[in-house]
């Protein structure tokens, strides 16, 4: 059996804790904040998971909340019309085949420590420099740093072959209300594409004080979406999302006549540029560590796809350190369990990054066929559980032109 150092108390860090535990492995835990502070502080993210990271968690006997939290059934698409407000140039929507799930990280996370904490497991709280890296990696056969976005994942060099962009994409922002109008016929992902100015999303999740809808504002940035700078606090934040969804889209605004803040602390705004790093994080002694989740693998949330990806990269460790037997855990290992998951998270990346960018006519085309193909709408919304089909219809343009063909033989 193992030793095993994590640091960060995330999907990736505590998913990858809680089942190397239940493999008997010894695993200890640093997080430099306490179940309490998670619990009672600020909304981290929409969290949306699709069906292969949540049966990720359901294998493990992982999803605490299951029966509480509402499912996501599917994806709509809405394009407002460039010139006629209140009109819909582009609008269709498709079940997901297996519904999705958000657990507020809020409820999750402190639940997850509960767990692992019952189960045997001690964590640490406390934040984690390079010296204590330098010590675990003496003391333990593996340091996984899965710290997301804090400053200790700058120890894994960035990848500017996989990191097309140096800068933010998106001004984000996230309000969760309770009171929103539910959807006519099933719940979903209600995705909203403005050109030029950004996306807003809305789907049903659970929060700390029971079920809710997540806004999700993606504002291009110096575009009338990044609009988050002057906002002083809660009250304020809840009105500025409604004078966004008055402006732009007025059927998002329709559903919105009796919400509420959940609390106080439902809201968040910011910004980052979505980075890859390399895995092996080398320290100042020459000993490495391991990079996991967004610590190596940071995605705007355009796609929601950090938590699934979390999930899944957590989950190819695991299987990966059962595998090694009891050969050691060093570089190589490191590198070898990045490269496989990277087989899958590349697709996400580049589908991610293009989804950030103006969409190109062969991706517009595909959308559009979307609303007169069912079976098109039902590829591309199941994309959001194994972004790797996209290569074959969307990504490319030859690629988008057959599938095309053989959706509308007449005008290929
Ligand atoms: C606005 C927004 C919306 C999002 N929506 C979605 C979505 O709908 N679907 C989806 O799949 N993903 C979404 N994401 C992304 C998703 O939340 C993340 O990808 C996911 O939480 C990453 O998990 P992680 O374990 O890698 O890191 P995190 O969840 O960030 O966990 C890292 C932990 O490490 C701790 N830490 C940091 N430094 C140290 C240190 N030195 N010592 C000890 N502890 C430390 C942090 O406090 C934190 O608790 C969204 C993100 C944002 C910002």
């Amino acid at each position: 059996m193992r030793n095993i150092r994590i640091v960060g108390a995330g999907q990736s860090g505590l998913q990858l804790a809680l089942s190397l535990q239940a493999q008997g492995h010894q695993v200890s835990l640093s997080s430099n904040r306490s179940a309490e502070d998670i619990a009672h502080g600020k909304v981290m993210s929409s969290q949306c998971m699709f069906h292969t990271a949540l049966q990720a968690e359901r294998e493990l006997g992982l999803n605490f909340w299951e029966a509480e939290c509402p499912p996501v059934e599917g994806i709509s698409l809405t394009v407002p019309h460039p010139a006629e407000l209140g009109q819909k140039a582009l609008a269709w929507s498709h079940r997901l085949d297996h519904p999705a799930q958000s657990v507020d990280q809020r409820l999750k996370i402190p639940g997850w420590m509960d767990a692992f904490r019952r189960r045997g497991g001690q964590i640490l709280e406390h934040e984690a420099t390079v010296d204590d890296l330098e010590a675990w990696s003496l003391s333990h056969d593996l340091v996984i740093v899965a710290a997301g976005k804090g400053a200790i994942a700058q120890l894994f060099e960035r990848d500017a072959r996989r990191s097309p962009f140096d800068k933010p994409q998106r001004a984000l922002a996230l309000t969760y209300v309770q009171g929103m109008r539910a959807r006519e016929d099933y719940s979903a992902v209600d995705f909203n594409l403005i050109p030029g100015v950004g996306e807003y999303f809305v789907f049903p999740a659970l929060s700390t004080s029971g079920p809710c809808h997540i806004m999700v504002f993606e504002g291009v940035p110096g575009g009338p979406m990044d609009c988050w700078g002057d906002v002083q606090g809660p009250a304020a934040h809840l009105a500025r999302s409604r004078e966004i969804l008055a402006r732009y889209l007025p059927w998002e605004a329709a559903r919105c006549a009796h919400i509420e803040l959940t609390d106080a602390n439902g809201i968040l705004s910011g910004r980052f540029a979505p980075t890859v790093r390399h895995p092996v994080g080398r320290l100042p002694s020459g000993r490495v560590v391991m990079g996991l989740g967004d610590a190596v693998l940071l995605n705007d949330p355009i796609t929601g796809q950090g938590s699934n990806n979390a999930a899944k990269f957590a989950r190819v460790v695991d299987q990966a350190l059962a595998a090694r037997g009891e050969q050691a855990l060093d570089a190589g290992f490191i590198q070898s369990c990045f490269d496989s998951f990277w087989a899958y998270a590349s697709h996400v990346v580049d589908w991610t990054n293009a989804m950030l960018m103006p969409p190109p006519d062969h991706v517009m085309a595909v959308l559009q066929a979307c609303a007169r193909h069912p079976a098109a709408a039902r590829r591309f919304v199941n994309g959001f559980d194994d972004p790797r089909d996209y290569a074959g219809f969307l990504m490319d343009p030859e690629r988008a032109r057959a599938y095309l063909a053989t959706l509308e033989p007449a005008l290929a």
